[in-house]
């Protein structure tokens, strides 16, 4: 069998839901599992709805209204004058979804937002089944909660994989074509969790590795991997075949086009992963397999935004030895900062972070108990796979400022403002 992941930008409106049945019938659906992520930008739309929820703000019922008729409007678009449609379907999950918002006694974050923004990912697959049959394609709606499960670590939960190899065999047996969630999973009590933002690539991972899957492919609004982002990057070129290690060092360092806990288990059964443009089908993509050389060999170039650079030094003017980092480490665990890079010197200590849940206060007002410290908010980290003097000479011609400069065998790491 094989595995395909609809990201939020393939199922973004009724137009390129119907692309996806051109995609299928191009490909084939038969054994396939198809892995889809909530609709263009309905988790964003959530996780602000949890913030004002947790404000106490009742604007989130009307960020739950909008969410609701965006989606009715594209079951319109897609259903109008048939006779079988998702709308109760939808309906009640939404229902379903007030209701929690309603009882919920809790006041933990990050276990609302689980149980929150589920329901972008339960909703969006539920239209796309619907209209799969419409067209002719039978399939089977999977709740993934049923067979992915994982600690309650909320908003990042942690892979329970002997468990979920178990369920994932047993809900996909004598199944030809399935449509699931990626990102969503649950918890041994049966509480939503979720696998960390982007995270449907990773789903999808999943069901290759314990499914021994022939292949994965994540269908993107790009040509396939690229050495750059085109967001960001005028010029870009597509790299055709990539190997996971490759991929794995891209993704780690920031490429944003795969999720970086894909590859592993891609790797470990040498499943070949396509990353394809969804508006191209037809197009070559990307090939990431084992063994295969970058092609075509050129620098890549991946930029961080908004990210953090703290430069420690002690109050008493000693070193910074062994346990000075540990603390420091320690505390950047507590505040489940995401270090990016680190520089050591005799009297200073330089970490590049990012600030996932607003915790930097807390962290430095920790931190300011021991350290002098000195924040640089809003800095860029550039980091250059496969370096050469061209694209080291770019950086350092891009106007910015140079706040700190890495280099390894294949890699430079640049932090700017
Ligand atoms: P989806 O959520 O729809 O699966 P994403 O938005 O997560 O897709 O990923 C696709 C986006 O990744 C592209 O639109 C592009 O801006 C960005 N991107 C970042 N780095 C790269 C890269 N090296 N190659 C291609 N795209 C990249
Ligand atoms: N919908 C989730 C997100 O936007 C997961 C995903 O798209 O991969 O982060
Ligand atoms: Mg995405």
């Amino acid at each position: 069998m094989k595995v395909f992941k609809f990201g939020g930008a393939s199922v973004k409106d009724s137009k390129s839901i119907k692309n996806i049945i051109k995609i299928l019938k191009l490909t084939g659906y038969d054994d396939v599992i198809i892995v889809v992520s909530a609709m263009g930008k309905t988790t964003n739309a959530l996780e602000f709805l949890v913030k004002d929820y947790m404000k106490g703000n009742s604007s989130y019922l009307s960020i739950l209204k909008k969410i609701k008729e965006d989606h009715l409007k594209i079951i319109n678009d897609l259903f109008k004058g048939t006779e079988k449609s998702p709308y109760n379907d939808v309906i009640h999950l939404t229902n379903e979804l007030n209701s929690f918002l309603k009882i919920n006694k809790s006041r933990d974050h990050s276990f609302i937002y689980d149980q929150v923004v589920c329901f972008g990912e339960l909703i969006s697959t539920k239209i796309i089944s619907f209209y799969l049959e419409l067209e002719g394609i039978k399939n089977y709606w999977l709740d993934v909660r049923k067979c992915i499960k994982t600690d309650s670590y909320y908003r990042n939960a942690a892979l329970n994989w002997k468990k979920t190899e178990k369920l994932v065999k047993n809900e996909t047996k004598n199944k030809s074509t399935i449509v699931t969630q990626g990102f969503i999973a649950s918890d041994s009590e049966g509480y939503s969790t979720t696998l960390g933002r982007e995270g449907s690539d990773y789903t999808a991972a999943i069901f290759a590795f314990i499914l021994n899957s022939s292949s994965l492919t994540i269908w993107k609004d790009v040509p396939g991997v690229l050495n750059a982002d085109p967001r960001y990057f005028k010029t870009t070129q597509l790299l055709k075949n990539i190997s996971y290690r490759e991929a794995i060092e891209l993704a780690y360092y920031g490429a944003s086009v795969i999720h970086p806990k894909t590859l592993q288990p891609l790797q470990r059964k040498k499943i070949p992963l396509f990353v394809k443009s969804f508006e191209n089908p037809k197009g070559s993509g990307t090939k990431v397999f084992e063994g295969s050389k970058l092609n075509p060999l050129v620098p890549c170039f991946i930029l961080k935004k908004n990210q953090i650079l703290l430069e420690l030094s002690t109050l008493d003017f000693s070193f910074i030895v062994e346990e000075n980092i540990s603390q420091i480490f320690s505390l950047m665990d507590k505040y489940k900062m995401r270090v990016e890079m680190i520089q050591n010197s005799a009297i200073s200590f330089a970490v590049c972070i990012k600030d996932r849940y607003e915790n930097l206060k807390d962290l430095v007002s920790e931190l300011n108990l021991k350290f002098k410290v000195e924040v640089k908010e809003n800095v860029s980290l550039y980091t250059i796979r496969h370096f050469n003097n061209p694209s080291i000479k770019e950086i350092k011609e891009s106007g910015k400022r140079i706040l700190l400069e890495q280099r390894t065998y294949k890699t430079a790491q640049f932090i700017l403002i």
